[in-house]
């Protein structure tokens, strides 16, 4: 393809025109696409509308396991043998003292992922109550995942100062009961509906890698458009053993940044976010990533270790970008520096679980 196809590209996207679908398809499969005149068209459209900044996300798994539902790449889903440490809940002190911890290692937002199928009214009301303190506390961005959610529910949220709700439509809906069947994509659709009514804004993504075909993977991001997603974690499957889903083909690094150039172009000014699984599927190329994405999740994910947060944090300032936070990029890896330890990472496929101290650092039996 000449220059003119990838500025082409670009100029679309700013414009907020959406791709055709066979050119949505080339872009994920085609030869005569390459990948670094691709990266650039993604990247001027990033950089129109977020700059060279980055926004970093920190997961609480503020409850793990307990679920009654069968999410088939879930560790904590009915299904899974995976070996996790069940806990019901956290304190409120332990999930304050956590918000404070994401907000001094240079999280613009802090994410609480409440297993289960969906929260129940007292459930509701205690998560208000958590999000008006947090909000009070720190400057900080909070985002909920709670499974599935009516609008009043939804707007009992809103009142209380949450400013996303996440809940991922995963993959397209002729695909998801391949990997759920307690609840259904419309059940999902649902509830972003409700959180919109609401006042919230969505965040809501896709897993890659989860034995969808490229078909798949183009209805998500025309429908994650259509929604007006205002945020996109785009995951790549992490294998857990003991999990209901294995065995599925890695992803090439290559193909994960054409999916990612591919969201970024159809959704021009939404937070792209690159979530779990990067270490595993862009392997040396991670930092490419950079270019079609804004933002990227730190230290780890729902149940999976990721790097360490000094290398991510050094990767950022490597390629020349700066973080939306209220400390200095250099600030925070000289703290991670100085405070590093040298617990190795194997370099294995599987993911490398997290362990109690990591899940809740902040709890004293
Ligand atoms: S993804 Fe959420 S709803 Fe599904 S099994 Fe895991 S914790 Fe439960």
């Amino acid at each position: 393809m000449n220059r003119h196809y990838y500025h082409q590209l670009s100029d679309q996207s700013i414009a907020q025109q959406p791709l055709d679908a066979n050119i949505a398809r080339d872009l994920l499969s085609s030869d005569a696409i390459e990948l670094m005149p691709l990266l650039n068209a993604a990247y001027e459209v990033r950089k129109e509308f977020f700059g060279k900044e980055v926004t970093i996300h920190i997961i609480n798994n503020a409850q793990n396991g307990f679920c009654p539902e069968d999410c088939h790449y879930c560790a904590q889903a009915k299904t899974s043998k995976a070996d996790i440490s069940e806990y019901s809940i956290k304190s409120d002190q332990e999930i304050l003292a956590e918000a404070k911890n994401a907000y001094d290692k240079g999280a613009h937002r802090y994410c609480m992922v409440f297993a289960g199928r969906g929260p129940s009214r007292d459930r509701v009301e205690h998560l208000a109550k958590l999000i008006r303190t947090i909000k009070s506390k720190y400057p900080i961005e909070v985002c909920v995942s709670a499974g599935l959610l009516d609008e009043d529910k939804a707007k009992i949220l809103k009142e209380a100062g949450l400013d996303r709700l996440n809940h991922n439509l995963n993959t397209s809906r002729k695909h998801y009961p391949h990997i759920c069947k307690t609840h259904t994509y419309e059940d999902r659709l649902n509830t972003l509906n409700s959180a919109r009514k609401a006042g919230l804004q969505i965040c809501s993504g896709v897993i890659l890698g989860m034995g969808e075909g490229v078909d798949d993977i183009l209805e998500t991001a025309y429908t994650l458009r259509n929604i007006k997603s205002e945020s996109i974690p785009v995951n790549f499957f992490i294998p857990i053993k003991g999990a209901q889903l294995t065995g599925q083909p890695p992803l090439s690094p290559n193909f994960c940044l054409r999916a990612l150039c591919l969201y970024r172009f159809l959704n021009p000014k939404a937070e792209i976010r690159i979530a779990a699984g990067r270490e595993i599927h862009l392997r040396s190329m991670e930092v490419m990533a950079l270019y079609p994405a804004n933002s990227l999740f730190l230290d780890g994910y729902l149940n999976a270790k990721g790097d360490e947060r000094s290398k991510t944090l050094q990767m950022i300032k490597d390629a020349g970008f700066s973080i939306q936070s209220d400390h200095s990029l250099d600030t925070l890896i000289t703290n991670e520096i100085s405070a590093h330890k040298s617990d190795q990472q194997d370099n294995v496929t599987m993911a490398v679980m997290k362990d109690l101290k990591d899940l809740r650092p902040q709890y004293t039996p």
